[in-house]
C-alpha cells in the first residue's frame, strides 16, 4: 500500500486591521486527533483529501494541520509551536513514503514571516526532495513564485462565494495521484497581473469574472492541463504576491505555448480592470438609509457593511451604519452583529430593562463609540458569540456579541431569535459577498436583494484608503498604469526555473 502524509495551515490574514490572531483563534490537530477533526466536517477540504485518498487505496498518515478564524497578522508564538509540531511529525515519518499533500489558504501572513506557507512547504520539501508535492490554494491566495518553485501541483477553488471547498481536496487528491501513478513531476506556470481585486468584484457567478473562469476552463480542456485558475490575491493586506494571477499546472514537457495562452487571458483580464470594480454597484450609506425608507414593504432588503467584514479579517466593532441610522431618524433596521465585549457584559442579567454604555470601536481606532441607550431584548452566553445582547434603541435593534462571529448563513440569525425573513426589517449584516446559504436564502425570498454599502473599515472597497509599503511596483486601482507589465514564471521541480516580464496590451 502507497503511503502519504497530509496536512494543512490555513489563514487569511488582513494587515490593516489592528488585533492579531493568536491562540484563541485558532484550531491546531496532530496525527490522530487530526482525523477526528477532519470528521467533524465532512464539507471541508481536508475531508477531501483524506477521504478521496482513502478510496484511491492509499495509507494516509495524518500530520498537523491548523486553521485560524479570519483576522489580523498570525502571532509568531501559534506559528512556532505549527512548525515545532511539524518539524516532530516529519522527524517521526518513516523515508517509505509516495508523496505530500498539504491544504493551504495561502494567505497567511505571520509575525516576522511574510510568506508563511512558502515557509511551511519549504520544511516539506527539504524533508522530501524527490517527492510529488501537491497544495490546495482558497481562490483568494496570495501565492509568491518560490513557493511555486517548491511544489509539483496546486488545485484551487474556482468559485467565489466558495462552493467548491471539498471538491477542490478531492482534486488536489487526485493530482497527487496522478503524480504518484505516472511518476512524472510537474510545470507550473504563473502569470502576474499588476492588479488589486477585493472578493467582491471577483464574483464568479458574475460578469466580467464568470466569462474569464470560463476561458480558464477552455484553456486546461484543450492543453490537458491539471489545473488552471485565477488566483484573485487578497487586497486587504500589504503583501508583495496579493495580486491577481493566472496560474497553471501540466505535467512535465514544453508548456512554452500554455504560458502564451495564460498571458492572452492575464490580458483579457487586465483590459477589463476597471469593468470589475464596476461590476457590483456600491451604496454609500446615507443613500442606502433612504433606501430603506423608500423599499415597498414586501421585498426583503439585506445591507451588507462590506468596509467591516470579520469574514474578510474586520474588527466587526464599527458603527458607522447605525450612526447614519440614529441620525437620520431611520428605523426598523437590525444589525448582526456589532462586536463589544464590554456593552454585550453590561447588559447581562438585564433583560427587559434600560442599559446606557458606549457600543463600538474598540479595536478599530478610526471612530468614537456610540452612547446607546438601548432596551434589552436578550441577553447571554453561547460558544460562537461568547457574551450577546440584543437590544432595542430608537426602533432599531442590534445583536452585540462578545467574540468575533462570522453571519455565514441566515441560520445564525435565527438561533438569535431572529426571523431573517421578516419584511418589516431591514438587515444590516457585518458581510461583503454573502456567502452561499444567504445566497439560496435570498433566492427563495423573492423579492429580495442584497445590497453593498460603501462603508469604512479593514475591509473597505475603496483600496486607495489603505497604505502598501510592500507592493513590488504600482498597481491598479491605486495607480493608473502607462507601462504595465505582466510577470511571467515558470517553473518544475527538475527544470531551471524562468522568469519574465511582458508588456500587458
Ligand atoms: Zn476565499
Amino acid at each position: 500500500m502507497k503511503r502519504v502524509i497530509a496536512g494543512g495551515f490555513a489563514h487569511e490574514s488582513n494587515t490593516f486591521t489592528p488585533s492579531m490572531t493568536g491562540w484563541d483563534d485558532f484550531i491546531m490537530h496532530t496525527e490522530g486527533e487530526l482525523g477526528e477533526w477532519i470528521k467533524s466536517d465532512p464539507d471541508s477540504e481536508l475531508y477531501g483529501v483524506f477521504a478521496t485518498l482513502d478510496e484511491l487505496g492509499y495509507h494516509v498518515i495524518p500530520g498537523v494541520a491548523a486553521k485560524g478564524s479570519v483576522g489580523g497578522v498570525v502571532e509568531r508564538g501559534v506559528f512556532d509551536v505549527y512548525v515545532k509540531r511539524l518539524q516532530q511529525y516529519l522527524d517521526q515519518v518513516t523515508d517509505d513514503v509516495d508523496g505530500v499533500l498539504w491544504v493551504l489558504h495561502g494567505s497567511a501572513t505571520v509575525q516576522e514571516e511574510s510568506d508563511a506557507q512558502r515557509a511551511i512547504v519549504q520544511i516539506l520539501r527539504n524533508r522530501f526532495p524527490n517527492l510529488p508535492l501537491v497544495v490546495t490554494l482558497d481562490l483568494h491566495a496570495s501565492v509568491s513564485d518560490e513557493l511555486l518553485a517548491l511544489i509539483d501541483g496546486v488545485a484551487a477553488y474556482h468559485t467565489a462565494p466558495h462552493r467548491d471547498v471539498f471538491s477542490t481536496g478531492v482534486r488536489g487528491a487526485r493530482m497527487l495521484d496522478h503524480f504518484i501513478r505516472t511518476g512524472k513531476t510537474g510545470r507550473l506556470v504563473s502569470v502576474r497581473i499588476p492588479m488589486l481585486l477585493p472578493g467582491e468584484f471577483g464574483q464568479t457567478d458574475h460578469a466580467p469574472m464568470s466569462a474569464f473562469m470560463r476561458q480558464a476552463e477552455r484553456i486546461a480542456a484543450e492543453s490537458n492541463a491539471l489545473e488552471v485558475c485565477i488566483l484573485q490575491g487578497y487586497p486587504w493586506a500589504d503583501n508583495a504576491n496579493g495580486t491577481v494571477s493566472v496560474l497553471g499546472c501540466w505535467d512535465a514537457g514544453d508548456v512554452s505555448g500554455q504560458a502564451h495562452r495564460l498571458l492572452e487571458l492575464a490580458e483579457d483580464i487586465w483590459r477589463s480592470r476597471a469593468d470589475f470594480f464596476a461590476s457590483i454597484p456600491v451604496m454609500p450609506v446615507a443613500a442606502a438609509i433612504r433606501e430603506v425608507e423608500r423599499r415597498p414593504a414586501e421585498e426583503l432588503l439585506v445591507l451588507c457593511d462590506a468596509g467591516d467584514n470579520p469574514t474578510a479579517g474586520g474588527t466587526e466593532d464599527r458603527v458607522d451604519v447605525l450612526r447614519a441610522a440614529v441620525d437620520c431618524g431611520a428605523c426598523g433596521l437590525v444589525f448582526f452583529s456589532v462586536f463589544d465585549e464590554a456593552f454585550a457584559l453590561a447588559c447581562q442579567g438585564r433583560v427587559g430593562e434600560e442599559v446606557k454604555a458606549p457600543l463600538g470601536f474598540s479595536l478599530d481606532h478610526g471612530g468614537s463609540p456610540l452612547m446607546l441607550a438601548a432596551h434589552v431584548l436578550n441577553a447571554g452566553i453561547d460558544e460562537e458569540s461568547g457574551p450577546y445582547a440584543y437590544v432595542e434603541s430608537s426602533g432599531n435593534r442590534v445583536f452585540v456579541c462578545g467574540r468575533r462571529m462570522a453571519v455565514r448563513s441566515p441560520r445564525t440569525l435565527a438561533r438569535a431569535g431572529i426571523d431573517p425573513a421578516d419584511r418589516k426589517q431591514v438587515l444590516v449584516v457585518k458581510s461583503g459577498y454573502l456567502f452561499p446559504e444567504w445566497q439560496d436564502f435570498l433566492t427563495e425570498q423573492t423579492p429580495a436583494r442584497d445590497v453593498l454599502l460603501g462603508t469604512p473599515g479593514a475591509t473597505s472597497l475603496d483600496l486607495t484608503t489603505f497604505r502598501y509599503n510592500s507592493l513590488l511596483s504600482p498597481v491598479y486601482p491605486l495607480t493608473e498604469l502607462h507601462n504595465p507589465q505582466a510577470a511571467v514564471f515558470l517553473c518544475g521541480r527538475d527544470m531551471e526555473t524562468r522568469r519574465w516580464s511582458t508588456e500587458l496590451k
